[in-house]
């Protein structure tokens, strides 16, 4: 998926990868994610939106990503900036946002919870398959028999369904059977079906098989999106 956003990107990150980051977005995501699957087990209760908050920036200073740096010298002199952010966590928004981002997963999650009802479920669960000698895999967030759930706990995004659709192919390639998706927004409670069919899996199917022809030949163009601002190879890209 990485390499399909922006293949340029995709070869940076493995020639030059970055130190690991805090970001509040992906920490609070990462609670929400948890917070679901406990509920649908039944194992939650209301908890305060706030001390989540604290709990989850911890002794990390709050650094705003549009105060980061974005322009380096070299290579070098970029991963020792990043590395340099190792006690900081990145906020894209105002906190108080992320205490209403919580609050409303929390209470989203025990709804979603109840109307999906379900009983014989795994999450987080790695999928692999074969195409050609490449390897494909996924982490589902939820699969339950021939459903497959993506969970997710920011806005809605056209993009969100070709990650449904990739995985849906994974699954299809293991057990042949076309799994039925969901899209599940823990921001505005929405619940998505998602179907697929014979058709669609073997045209994105074709796409993977480009993506990673692309991949094997070293083709790695830029393509300049919405994504740049927030690209840290920004500042050596010639996009
Ligand atoms: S700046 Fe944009 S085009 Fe360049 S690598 Fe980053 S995402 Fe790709």
């Amino acid at each position: 998926m990485s390499y399909k956003t922006c293949p340029r990107r995709y070869y940076y990150e493995r020639i030059y990868p970055l130190p690991q980051l805090r970001y509040a977005d992906f920490e609070v995501g990462n609670y929400l994610h948890n917070y679901f699957y406990s509920a649908l087990k039944g194992e939650v209760e209301i908890i305060d939106a706030n001390e989540i908050w604290e709990k989850i920036k911890g002794d990390s200073i709050p650094i705003s990503a549009k105060d980061l740096e974005d322009n380096f010298q070299d290579m070098d002199d970029m991963i020792s900036y990043y590395s340099s952010l190792s006690d900081k966590i990145i906020l894209w928004r105002e906190e108080k946002d992320y205490v209403e981002k919580i609050k409303n997963g929390i209470e989203n999650s025990m709804k979603i919870a109840k109307v999906l009802d379900l009983n014989d479920f795994n999450v987080e669960k790695w999928m692999y398959a074969k195409i050609d000698d490449f390897l494909i895999y996924g982490r589902f967030d939820i699969m339950s028999e021939n459903d497959i759930f993506e969970l997710k706990t920011g806005g809605e995004r056209e993009d969100y369904y070709l990650q449904l659709a990739f995985y849906a192919l994974i699954f299809y390639l293991k057990n042949y059977i076309i799994p039925r998706g969901k899209l599940v927004y823990l921001q505005n409670g929405k619940i998505i079906d998602v179907k697929f069919n014979f058709n669609e899996l073997s045209e994105i199917m074709e796409d993977v098989i480009k993506v990673l022809e692309g991949i094997k030949k070293e083709n790695f163009p830029a393509n300049k999106s919405e994504n740049c601002k927030f690209c840290p190879y920004r500042f050596i890209c010639d996009y």
